[in-house]
């Protein structure tokens, strides 16, 4: 019997079991789960000066004084006790209809105890003020479980107003009494464990729970993180040695006349670096193991190209290959870039299909595109998260290319991996056929996330950009200088007089727009603009300032009071019909608009090479890659192109930091390192899409690099020695209850 499936029910009272089942929690496991999210101890009380206002909190204050005072105004009484931290002092306020009903709380709150208290921060006259607290003292223990109690840290589990800290904790402790230890699965198998000097999971969850002292509760939660990257890597890893038998087709290169066509009609010399990528992709496209690669290169380093020499080489091959784009406008870009580069192609005869799907193909296309791929036969489609719909199967998929990955999360990436219809259990792959997968991004992903998230990509680096291509000069603009404001719009006009195009991106649509522009093709992945990384502080952050840039206000002023008046101004938001925004890129291409006032739609890939000018307003809201994505929109061509961060005059630190890291490298890599060390935990892993915080619990890709190394090397070794971990079952029982619950890295910017 595994101990964590018993439902709490037939371990607590019935009101609790209830309570906290209506909190989510209905079995023992669920609850062990449940960290605490900090450690008080006794004698050591809560800093009163730390508190906020509406905060709810759990302190620990000694009291001072009580004090029955009858209600004027009303019937009854008020009790008033004194707290103090030893410092400062507040008051904890309880009503009653009369004295007696108070008198477990006056013979609780005396003068000198410590007490536990619960309870909102409110204020009155000034003085911080708890109304009605939750409260728990020693009241009724022994003096040997005082003094045994005393010792021990006191966790302070993330409480609501509805189920109190300790509530948690006196369920935990029953629970934990009545636990069996040798009923506690361990996915850590025990030569691992004591290699490592790991406790056993059920010692973990006494050591997190009930710990003896401060010691104790950081070896459970080290513990804790070990193995919780262990079963994320044994995961990894098994689905990368192909332990369930899934098979990709062999893609022959000799005799291959369609990559041999493409190869001989490209327009440009390859770079060294995309010669030695294709050699990689090659080779791997040639085995029946399933390619997992990641090909990481700055934004104009070119990595269609070399997307497309791959797919050429499946399609030689008879099979079918997949283009997807994170947004409608840039899987139009990639259709339109690779029909450029199959034309000459077709001039030999060699004659490629491609498609186009995205979220507006009319049904038509949809059903003709649909038999298409359905029928098997060897085409290149090109399309935005449509194609993941479960309305489009594949006949003979051969190879995937997600375009920009840090828009996709785990789960999506799995389920592409997927033949079309079949469902993502684990068991069911097993000798199934799966795509070849290329991974393409611009936004170098950490190291640490790559190994946390995708497990062994394989890697591969485009290094540098093509010839002819002029860095970036990027400067900060502080938008409350009027002149230098002034200069940037004139310098803007001469740009366009010139022949270059100017792109300004602004961080809201409308004035009426509170949110971001959300990414198109992306419900439900929040796609922050905000600078700290939580949207409250954000909100914060514009009800103090003026309000933040917007698409139409600044269009407007643009085309009315600026240098850049009676020129062709578009504005360019998701909000847009795709026909509207692709007009828009067309009008800006050819230069009939050549301004374009925009969202972060422009962010990734779309490539104009005359464009020579980007002006990010109020850039303090983006993040260090999303500035970075923006900045590569330009600098694509021999003209030399400048990038302006308008920033506004107060910024946080945290910004400052940020924009000068921006401004002092053009290096994705650099700059994506830079980024890891500014970011806060939750920004790099994020929320999935329910928008129940995912991913990890205990583990931390900013500290834990050693650990998700070591986990990974032995999650290898173990795997490899048993692919299907069938001398394993608790570690094979974590694995899918963790592929279930999917692991979201996002761009989160
Ligand atoms: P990214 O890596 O950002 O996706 P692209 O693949 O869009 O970059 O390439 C940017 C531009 O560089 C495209 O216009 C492409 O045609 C061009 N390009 C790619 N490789 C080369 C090369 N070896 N020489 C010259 N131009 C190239
Ligand atoms: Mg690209």
């Amino acid at each position: 019997m595994n101990a964590l499936e018993i439902p709490l029910d037939l371990r607590l009272p019935k009101p609790t079991a209830r309570k906290l089942a209506e909190h989510g929690f209905a079995t023992v496991g669920e609850l062990l789960d449940l960290a605490p999210r900090r450690y008080d101890h006794w004698g050591a009380l809560t800093r009163m000066s730390s508190l906020r206002e509406g905060q709810d909190v759990t302190i620990l204050a000694e009291v001072i004084s009580q004090r029955i005072i009858p209600n004027r105004s009303r019937k009854g009484v008020r009790l008033e006790v004194g707290l103090t931290d030893g410092t400062d002092v507040m008051t904890a306020i309880f009503f009653a209809t009369n004295e007696y009903r108070l008198a477990p709380h006056l013979r609780q709150l005396v003068p000198g105890a410590s007490v536990l208290f619960a309870g909102k921060v409110g204020s009155y006259r000034g003085a911080l003020q708890l109304t009605h607290p939750q409260f728990e003292s020693t009241e009724g223990q022994s003096e040997d479980e005082i003094r045994e109690r005393q010792k021990r840290p006191i966790p302070i589990y993330p409480a609501s107003a509805k189920l109190n800290s300790w509530t948690i904790a006196r369920a935990v402790t029953m629970v934990l009494d009545a636990l069996d230890d040798a009923d506690v699965p361990d996915p850590v198998p025990s030569e691992v464990r004591s290699r490592h000097g790991l406790p056993t999971h059920a010692r973990a969850l006494r050591l997190l729970h009930y710990p003896a002292d401060d010691t104790e509760h950081r070896v459970a939660r080290a513990a804790l993180a070990w193995q919780e990257a262990f079963v994320l890597q044994s995961g990894l890893v098994a689905a990368h040695v192909g332990a369930s038998g899934e098979r990709a087709p062999a893609c022959e290169v000799v005799g291959n006349t369609v990559l041999a066509g493409l190869l001989d009609t490209l327009p440009f010399a390859l770079t060294d670096s995309q010669e030695q990528a294709l050699s990689e992709i090659r080779s791997d496209l040639e085995q029946t193991r399933p390619m997992q690669r990641l090909l990481q290169g700055d934004v104009g380093s070119g990595k269609t190209v070399v997307a497309l020499a791959a797919m050429c080489q499946v399609i030689g091959a008879g099979h079918q290959a997949a283009l997807l784009a994170p947004t409608e406008i840039l899987a139009e870009q990639h259709a339109e870039s690779l029909r450029g580069l199959l034309t000459p192609m077709a001039a030999r005869g060699i004659d490629v299909q491609l498609r186009l799907l995205t979220g507006s193909s009319h049904a038509p296309v949809r059903r003709e595109v649909d038999l298409a791929l359905r029928s098997g036969d060897p085409l290149i489609v090109v399309g935005t998260h449509a194609l993941l719909q479960d309305a489009v199967s594949f006949g003979d998929l051969g190879l995937v290319v997600v375009d920009e990955q840090h828009r996709f999360g785990v789960a999506q990436r799995d389920r592409l991996r997927r033949p079309s219809g079949e469902a993502t259990d684990g068991e069911k792959l097993t000798g199934s056929r799966v795509p070849h997968q290329l991974v393409m991004t611009a936004t170098p992903i950490p190291r640490t996330v790559a190994m946390t998230v995708f497990g062994d990509l394989d890697e591969t680096r485009l290094i540098g950009l093509p010839p002819g291509r002029t860095p970036v000069e990027t400067f900060l603009v502080d938008s409350a200088n009027g002149v230098w404001m002034q200069r940037l719009w004139a310098r803007a006009r001469e740009e366009v007089d010139s022949g270059g195009r100017v792109y300004v991106v602004c961080p809201r649509i409308d004035e009426a727009d509170s949110v971001a522009d959300a990414e198109e093709d992306e419900p439900g992945i929040l796609l922050g603009v905000d600078d700290v990384g939580a949207r409250s502080g954000a909100a914060a952050h514009v009800a103090q300032g003026p309000p933040l840039a917007n698409v139409q206000s600044v269009a407007e002023y643009l085309r009315t009071r600026s240098p850049l008046a009676g020129l062709g101004i578009h504005e360019l938001h998701g909000r847009m019909t795709a026909v509207d925004k692709s007009r828009v890129m067309d009008d800006f291409a050819a230069g009939r608009a050549p301004v374009v006032v925009a969202t972060t739609v422009v962010e990734v890939g779309v490539d104009v090479p005359d464009a020579s000018m980007m002006v990010i307003l109020d850039a303090q809201q983006f993040g260090l890659s999303q500035l970075h994505q923006l900045r590569g929109r330009v600098g694509r061509s021999q003209r030399p192109s400048v990038c302006m961060a308008v920033h506004r005059h107060e910024l946080s630190d945290w910004s400052i930091k940020r924009l000068d890291a921006f401004v002092s490298t053009t290096d994705g890599f650099d700059l994506a390192d830079e980024d890891l060390k500014l970011r806060r935990e939750g920004d790099v892993l994020g929320a999935d899409q329910s928008g129940r915080t995912s991913g990890l619990r205990f583990l931390s890709v900013q500290r834990d690099e050693a650990v998700i190394r070591e986990a990974r090397e032995e999650a290898t070794v173990l795997v490899e020695a048993d692919p299907t971990l069938r001398a394993h079952p608790d570690l094979a029982a974590a694995v899918r209850q963790r592929a279930g619950s999917d692991l979201v890295w996002m761009e989160r910017s």
